[in-house]
């Protein structure tokens, strides 16, 4: 993995930057992930907040309640659609956001950790046997 790491949507109206390495990578099977995202889950690798920045653009928000309290955040280009972001309470500022696995540049690196919301995983994509798997969200919610 070379720093910083870049990307954004298909069309470029939205760019991020981070300069530090991920704080973890993990899969998520929840509904809400599916739904979003139009597949069985979505590949989310989650940086350090004061290492990430927007470079061009800003994604629009759409926020779901969440199973640990308060709200999901989920950002995404208003131009193209493109999913982007997540992971984050705009009520309850943390210290990592996460970032599609699929709008990196260079996203050949990317190795889930973990497996979350494994209850709701479909039969035709089952969780990797490899990595941790948690039925919802791991002790330190990180949804
Ligand atoms: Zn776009
Ligand atoms: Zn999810």
């Amino acid at each position: 993995m070379n720093l910083p790491l870049t990307g954004g949507c298909v069309c470029g109206a939205v760019r991020y930057q981070c300069d530090a390495r991920p704080i973890a990578m993990l899969k998520c099977h929840c509904r809400d992930c599916q739904r979003v995202s139009g597949g069985p889950h979505v590949c989310a690798v989650l940086l350090p907040s004061s290492a990430f920045r927007f470079t061009q653009g800003m994604p629009k928000y759409y926020c779901t309640s969440s199973e640990g309290g308060g709200l999901h955040r989920r950002g995404f280009c208003s131009e193209c659609g493109s999913r982007l972001t997540g992971g984050e309470d705009p009520d309850q500022p943390r210290d990592f956001i996460g970032v599609t696995a699929g709008s990196l540049d260079e996203a050949g690196w990317f190795a889930p950790e973990m497996e979350l919301w494994t209850c709701d995983a479909l039969s035709w994509d089952p969780p990797r046997a490899d990595v941790a798997a948690f039925d919802k969200n791991p002790p330190d919610p990180q949804e």
